[in-house]
């Protein structure tokens, strides 16, 4: 491409209202344009790369055994209403009705319509297993659209499904799209992580999200220093405690007068103890029953682990106004001592051999305290939020804290559609059964941008060579006589090597050409102008690396895919 001809608008300032670097830089190289919230354009030059993406996506997938398929964007809403999803599904669903007045969504996801497609075709276990997959836009009304493509309300997502006569197959399939959605951020040039993701309301019984390691991702992932254990946050378990040794008899309960203090910092610098030392109680409502957890001042409950542990389908904390009724005090001052409700502890409250708790009188708490002796929870569970150095639950080694951007999920659904929507098969024995299924998931725009958050400098973009809109720009300092009749042959010779490459052909000075190639982030930079020419040479920049060499003319070519096949060597 001739950058001349080309619409690449990039921009010298910072977009104000941008907050992520990635979100920045698509704009400033000219990548994506803004339609509205959440939804956006994609101009030639961020094009190259959601193509390139896609590419790799559909390589693996056809290497799993996937086949392409195209599914409507248009759903009748009685698909919905049949799986449930519906009612379940609230207002990310776009919803609306047609000129005959029948309801109708916008594709968020295709469980539905793959698995009304494939209920028309099913027959026989001998049609058994089935990987189906396509690459085509979805729309979610996000409540937060935020970060620009990484989370729009428009965007291009790889949804696959599989379908499987038994529990065996299902596990396979999941197996080879664990594999395969390996393959492809590998591929994308990505440091990402498989963690083990809640199952949450989909139900199903086994689900991995794939994680791109950033500071700026909305997830916390927790990941062993010593082992391969990850998990997401939500759900990231915590090995139980060291027993912890009584020093001494520790004295019965004494209430002490505790005027204004409140949360756990109060308590603890009120009775000079460490956050550790004090027993937290809260009361949560869950199927219809209330009940009181009590955690460690310094751990903070994870309702996603009380509802799994309790198997609930809901939780929530209770309203702040109805404790007192229930608990005999205010939010505040509440303990576990004479609780008049169930009460669960997590494992690690144990630890606290000689505790501070809410007395159950307003502005009043207990000294002395000890679990187990002044009060009895009925259940000891694993119900909090991992911290950095808390025990894997595998090997006990420690458990860091990260920060994630979900690239890609992968699920385990079971029978939930096929049995909701009567997609059945004839086993062997020609007895009727539901078809276990998976559910698979690639957000290519956030992919792209979770690129840019992982490789990037002070100067811009510094893509991985599979994923990057050029592998080459070819700059000549001037764009007449000698040093452009010298750039043009090896944009010619380049690109008849197999390479794609950018010829900044633009009337401009070479500073702004230097800065727009570090924006854009075209891996090779080669110079031409007559400085070099003197030499008989080329100047090879590597955008990586910042390495810089001076290349005999007629060994250009070969020293740029020399470069690309280098850096394009996995070395995670
Ligand atoms: P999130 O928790 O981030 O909302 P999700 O659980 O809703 O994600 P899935 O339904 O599993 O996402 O969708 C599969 C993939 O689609 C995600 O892993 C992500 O890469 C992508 N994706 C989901 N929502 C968005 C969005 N609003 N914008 C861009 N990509 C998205
Ligand atoms: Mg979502």
């Amino acid at each position: 491409m001739r950058y001349s001809r080309a619409l690449i608008p990039t921009l010298k300032e910072t977009p104000a209202d941008a907050e992520v670097v990635s979100h920045q830089l698509m704009l400033r190289a000219g990548m994506i344009r803004q339609l509205s919230p959440g939804v956006y354009s994609f101009l030639p030059l961020g094009l190259r790369t959601i193509r390139k993406i896609e590419r790799i996506i559909r390589e693996e997938m056809d290497a799993a055994d996937g086949q392409e398929v195209e599914l409507p964007i248009v759903h009748p809403a009685e698909l919905w209403m049949e799986s449930g999803r519906w009612e379940r599904m609230g207002p990310e669903l776009l919803r609306f009705k047609d000129r005959r007045g029948r309801d109708a969504v916008l594709a968020a996801t295709n469980e539905e319509v793959i698995t009304d497609l494939v209920r028309r075709e099913l027959r026989s276990w001998r049609q058994l297993p089935l990987h189906l997959y396509q690459i085509r836009v979805k729309y979610r009304d996000e409540i937060r659209p935020r970060f620009g493509v990484m989370r729009g309300r428009e965007f291009t997502m790889e949804d696959g499904y599989t379908f499987d006569a038994d529990e065996a197959g299902l596990e396979a399939s999941y197996q080879k799209l664990y594999r395969a959605y390996s393959n492809v951020f590998r591929r994308c040039g990505l440091e990402f992580r498989a963690v083990e993701a809640d199952t949450g309301a989909i139900g199903g019984s086994s689900s991995h999200e794939f994680m791109v390691l950033a500071d700026s991702g909305e997830d916390a992932v927790a990941i062993c220093t010593a082992c391969e254990y990850a998990a997401n946050v939500e759900k990231a378990a915590i090995a139980p405690p060291p027993p912890s040794p009584r020093d001494g008899e520790v004295p019965a309960p004494e209430r002490v007068a505790t005027p204004g203090v409140r949360s756990v910092d109060d308590v603890a610098r009120f009775f000079g103890v460490p956050a550790s030392r004090v027993l937290k109680t809260l009361l949560f409502e869950g199927d219809g029953r209330v009940f009181a957890v009590v955690v460690r001042g310094d751990h903070e409950v994870n309702e996603v682990k009380l509802r799994t542990a309790l198997g609930l389908a809901t939780v929530a904390p209770v309203a702040e106004e109805r404790v007192p009724a229930i608990a005999g005090a205010k939010v505040g001052s509440i303990g576990p001592v004479g609780l008049p409700v169930e009460t669960i502890a997590d494992a690690w409250v144990s630890t606290v051999t000689d505790g501070i708790a809410g007395a159950r009188v307003d502005d009043h708490h207990l000294k002395h305290v000890v679990p187990g002796r002044d009060f009895s929870p009925t259940r000891t569970l694993d119900l909090r939020t991992a911290v950095d150095g808390d025990p894997c639950p595998r090997c006990g080694g420690a458990l860091a804290i990260r920060r994630g951007i979900e690239v890609g999920h992968i699920f385990k659904l079971g029978t939930k559609y096929s049995e909701a929507m009567r997609c059945t098969f004839l086993d062997a024995n020609g007895v009727e059964r539901p078809a276990i299924m998976g559910t698979y998931g690639i957000g290519v725009g956030r992919t792209m941008a979770a690129a840019i958050e992982q490789n990037h400098d002070k100067d811009g973009i510094i893509w991985p060579v599979p994923i990057a809109p050029y592998h080459v720009t070819v700059l000549p300092l001037a764009t007449t006589g000698e040093v452009m009749a010298r750039a043009e042959r090896l944009y010619d010779d380049l690109r008849a090597a197999g390479h794609d490459v950018l010829l900044d052909d633009r009337d401009e000075r070479p500073g702004g050409k230097f800065k727009d190639a570090d924006l854009i982030g075209i891996p090779i930079r080669v110079v031409v102008s007559d400085k070099t020419l003197k030499q008989g040479a080329a100047e090879v920049k590597v955008r990586r690396t910042g390495e810089v060499r001076m290349v005999p003319l007629d060994e250009a070519v070969a020293e740029v895919g020399r470069l690309l096949a280098a850096l394009s060597a996995p070395t995670r």
